[in-house]
This record gives structure tokens, C-alpha cells and sequence, in this order.
């Protein structure tokens, strides 16, 4: 631990020093204003650096970048984007130590997670990459007097809104595809998260990426982020985020017809049937909500088990939550990190509270941890119903609500009520039920008898509050790109 909380003062001795500037047409630049807040790390609450408060100015300045960038980037052959794009996946593994450090830093992930985070973004370029080449191609119909051409190309500039939870690799996840269609792109990443957007712009630039083709503008969500939404020259919006946000962006956008494309929150079910493989379903359930310090949008953190396993199931996984090291994010040993920020932190601290008055039992944790820093206790809510507030809304933190069902249909009554649907986990033997479930759970994404492992060709994304649009494969080309059809007389 020592050694490398001595190597993580190295890599962010450069932020220390220099601040985390924006970045605009290849420019390392403070924000027009002069304007600054700080990034602290929620490790000991110490101060990381001053980064640059980007307002409206900045935004439009990295628009015209943006904008003036998109002629040339768009007419390159996709084989020679795939090219620069594939350079900056290698640049991102040859950095990915500093990426995964820094983002541990900054947001208090364990390293751990975070590493694998890091070469998952080089991962997403070079998937994206790879099918830049095709990226225009459509199909070829025909009638006996007509021949129909249709293609897509390139959107236009285009604005990413991320979150602050493993950030880097979402930022990936959304500029890649972005960069792969012949889009240029302004990036707001998370006020709480702003380090590892600078480190990813400065790797492409030194791999190859043209300046202006990818523009970074820091900043709060009701100044930078809505002028970012509002710009009539920024032809889409990728955001990842709160629901509620996503609703404030589709209004913002509402006067420029904006198109969106919303990943959002999530109060995911894992369903565990008593025919089920329990011990793996444990190992499961506890993984999708104590990983990642539970701060991930599709973490199972509803646990719906049949009332003939419940205490079992429960005991079991109240066993393993108390088990887990809570730590250091730079400890190798550690699962659960400190929570991103104090503010998110009260916010969780304040559903331990609900849970009480609501008549719940905290079966493990339900604390903070310690007296520096961010840490809260992996925690377990048992006896729980589906309308108290812990069933209800996002935690979004290690924080498991464990509720008994009865029945097939009692479980999906229960799994279908809340305003969410992002991802759903069955645990089942049973083929016929497995998909009587599959069919009517309503979420975007289901595993059945897994844990979450995402495949990039697959589609990726919610139904309900949690979200608009898929990515992931080809569904991200459609969103980042115009399909036109051209029709000749034959
Ligand atoms: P958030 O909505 O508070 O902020 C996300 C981003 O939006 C930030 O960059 C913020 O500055 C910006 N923003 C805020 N208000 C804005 C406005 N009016 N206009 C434009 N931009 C604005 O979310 P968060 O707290 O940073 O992240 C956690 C949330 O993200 C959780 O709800 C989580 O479920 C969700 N998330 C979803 C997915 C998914 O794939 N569905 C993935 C990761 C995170």
C-alpha cells in the first residue's frame, strides 16, 4: 500500500502543480472566466487539485473546435480513423497504471476494479475502432422501377455528458463510437471526477487524434453541461446519469431538437429461486452490489429471494458483507473503497436512517466506517418490503435491500415495481420458468444464472427511467450517425 500510495503522488503531482485545465483544439487552457473549484479525494478529503470552471465561453470555444474539426475527421477514410483510433487504445494500455491510479484518486474505487476499468477502455476503442472502416455502409433495395441507396454518415459535433462513477471507462465507452462514426466530440465530464477525462484527451492527441476532434470543457452540470445541451451547433447528447438529470437535458435540448441518448439509474432485481445453484447466486448477488463500491448503474441492489430460502440467503450474504475489506482504494486487498464525495456519502448514510424508521433490519453494516474519508460499511437491509424507500430508490452504494416473494408472479410484481429497468438477474434450474421471467421482466438487460458480463457487440442500456437508445455493437453507430436513402429510377 505504501509503495503505491507513493507512486499515485507522482502521477498526480502534474495535476497538483498544474491544475486540470480544460482542453480545446489540442490547447491545454484555464477557463475563460479564470474561474476554479477543486477536486477532492474522498480518501482524507484532501485537496487533489484546482481544476478550470468551464461557463458558457468555454463551451462555445470548444464547439467552434469542435465544429471546425468535423470536416476533415468525418471525410477520413474509416480505415484510417480505425488506425489513430487503434494507436490510442495502445496508449491507453501503455498508461493504463497512471489511468487506474489516478482514477482511485480521485473517486476512491479500488484499485482492483479500476485497472481492469482502465485497459476496458483501451478495450472499447479498439472495438469501436475496428468497425469504423464499415461504419457508412447500409444496404442496397430494389423495386422494379426504383433503386433505393441507403447510408449513414457522421452526425455532426457532438456533446458527452459523463457521471462520475468509473468514469474513465465510460467516457470511453461513449467517445469511442463517437470518434469511430466521424464525429467530433465536447466532453463534460463530472465535476466530483475530472482527472482522468484530461489524461484521456492528452493520450489520443499524443497517439494521432487531430486537434479539435475531441475537446474537453470542465465544469457544473446547470452552467457547462446545460450550455453544452442548449448549443445549436451540437447535434446530439450522450449522457450518463441520474434520471432526474436526464429529464433536464431533454427539456434543454427540446429548443435545438436535440438528439439524446440517456444511460440513467437503475434499482436493479436479482431474483433467486430456491431451485437455484444458491451458492453462486450468492457469490453473484454480493459481487454486482459490493463491487465497485456499489457506485454502478446496473448493481443488483434489490435481492428478491423465495420465502422457503430467504433467512438462508440472507444469512448467507449478511456473512459475506461483513467479510468484505473495506480500505484503502490503493490496498490491493480492498473490495469496498471510500464512496466519491461527502455529499454522496450523507446521501447514503441518510438510507440508513430511512431503513429504521421504515422498519427494516440491518442485517450487516449500516455505518460508517472510521472518521476520515468517505467509508461506509457494506450493508445488508433484511425484512424489507417493496414500497419503503430502500426498495425504491438509487442508492447507489454498497447497499443490498434483501425482500421475500412467494411465487413466479409475486416475483415478477415486485421486480416490475419501481420506476426503473435497467438490468434484471434470475437465478433459476428451471428453463421453462427462466423464460416465462425473461418475457415479461421488464429491463433492458437480463442475465440468467450470471453475474453482469457485458459483451461489446450486445446492446447495452434500460427501459423505463433508466434510460433512451442502446449501446454497445452497432446500436452506437445508429445514434451517432444520420441514415440516409437515396432513390434512383431504374
Ligand atoms: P448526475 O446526473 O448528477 O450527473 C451526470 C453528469 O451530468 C455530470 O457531468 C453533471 O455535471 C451533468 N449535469 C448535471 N446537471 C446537468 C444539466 N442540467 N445539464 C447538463 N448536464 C448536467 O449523475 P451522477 O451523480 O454524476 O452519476 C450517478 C448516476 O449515473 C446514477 O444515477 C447512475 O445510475 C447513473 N449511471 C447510469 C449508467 C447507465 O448505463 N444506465 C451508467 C453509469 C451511471
Amino acid at each position: 500500500l505504501e509503495c503505491n500510495i507513493a507512486k499515485a503522488k507522482d502521477y498526480m503531482a502534474r495535476f497538483a502543480a498544474e491544475g486540470v485545465m480544460n482542453h480545446i483544439d489540442g490547447a491545454s487552457v484555464p477557463a475563460i472566466s479564470g474561474k476554479t473549484f477543486e477536486t477532492i479525494s474522498p480518501v482524507d478529503l484532501g485537496k487533489l487539485a484546482v481544476v478550470a470552471k468551464g461557463g458558457e465561453a468555454d463551451i462555445d470555444a470548444a464547439v467552434a473546435a469542435a465544429k471546425a474539426a468535423f470536416p476533415a475527421w468525418s471525410k477520413m477514410p474509416g480505415a484510417e480513423r480505425r488506425k489513430i483510433l487503434i494507436k490510442v487504445a495502445e496508449a491507453i494500455e501503455a498508461r493504463a497504471e497512471e489511468i487506474a491510479f489516478t482514477e482511485c484518486m480521485d473517486t476512491g474505487q479500488a484499485l482492483r476494479f479500476m485497472s481492469k476499468a482502465a485497459i476496458r477502455g483501451a478495450a472499447n476503442f479498439r472495438f469501436f475502432a475496428d468497425q469504423a472502416p464499415h461504419a457508412e455502409n447500409g444496404e442496397v433495395t430494389r423495386t422494379p422501377t426504383q433503386m433505393n441507396t441507403t447510408s449513414r454518415r457522421p452526425i455532426g459535433p457532438v456533446g458527452v455528458i459523463t457521471p462520475w462513477n468509473t468514469p474513465f471507462m465510460l467516457s470511453t465507452w461513449k467517445i469511442a463510437p463517437a470518434l469511430a462514426s466521424g464525429c467530433t466530440v465536447v466532453h463534460k465530464p463530472a465535476e466530483f471526477s475530472p482527472m482522468t477525462a484530461k489524461l484521456l484527451v492528452e493520450i489520443a492527441e499524443s497517439a494521432g487524434l487531430p486537434k479539435g476532434v475531441l475537446n474537453v470543457v470542465n465544469g457544473f452540470g446547470e452552467d457547462a453541461g446545460k450550455r453544452l445541451t442548449e448549443h445549436p451547433d451540437i447535434k446530439a447528447i450522450a449522457f450518463v446519469g441520474e434520471s432526474r438529470t436526464g429529464s433536464m437535458i431533454m427539456a434543454q435540448g427540446a429548443k435545438t431538437l436535440k438528439r439524446v441518448h440517456f444511460e440513467l439509474g437503475g434499482k436493479n432485481p436479482v431474483i433467486v429461486f430456491d431451485d437455484a445453484d444458491i451458492d453462486r447466486a450468492v457469490d453473484a448477488a454480493t459481487f454486482m452490489i459490493y463491487s465497485l463500491n456499489g457506485e454502478r448503474c446496473t448493481s443488483s441492489s434489490r435481492l428478491l429471494v423465495q420465502n422457503t430460502i430467504y433467512e438462508e440467503v440472507c444469512n448467507r450474504v449478511a456473512a459475506v458483507a461483513k467479510r468484505i475489506k473495506v480500505g484503502h482504494p490503493l490496498d490491493p486487498e480492498t473490495v469496498v473503497g471510500p464512496l466519491i464525495h461527502p455529499e454522496h456519502e450523507s446521501k447514503v448514510l441518510s438510507y440508513f436512517d430511512k431503513a429504521r424508521e421504515e422498519g427494516a433490519t440491518i442485517a450487516a453494516g449500516g455505518e460508517k466506517v472510521g472518521d476520515q474519508g468517505c467509508y461506509v460499511a457494506p450493508t445488508l437491509f433484511t425484512q424489507a418490503t417493496n414500497d419503503m424507500a430502500i426498495a425504491q430508490e438509487e442508492i447507489f452504494g454498497p447497499v443490498l435491500t434483501a425482500i421475500p416473494f412467494k411465487d413466479e408472479e409475486d416475483a415478477l410484481r415486485i421486480a416490475n415495481d419501481v420506476q426503473y429497468g435497467l438490468a434484471a438477474y434470475l437465478w433459476t434450474n428451471d428453463l421453462n420458468r427462466a423464460m416465462r421471467m425473461t418475457d415479461e421482466l421488464q429491463a433492458g438487460m437480463m442475465w440468467v444464472n450470471s453475474e453482469n458480463i457485458r459483451h461489446l457487440p450486445a446492446p447495452f442500456g434500460g427501459v423505463k427511467a433508466s434510460g433512451i437508445g442502446r449501446d454497445g455493437g452497432d446500436w452506437s453507430f445508429n445514434f451517432y450517425m444520420e441514415t440516409v436513402n437515396v432513390s434512383f429510377p431504374r
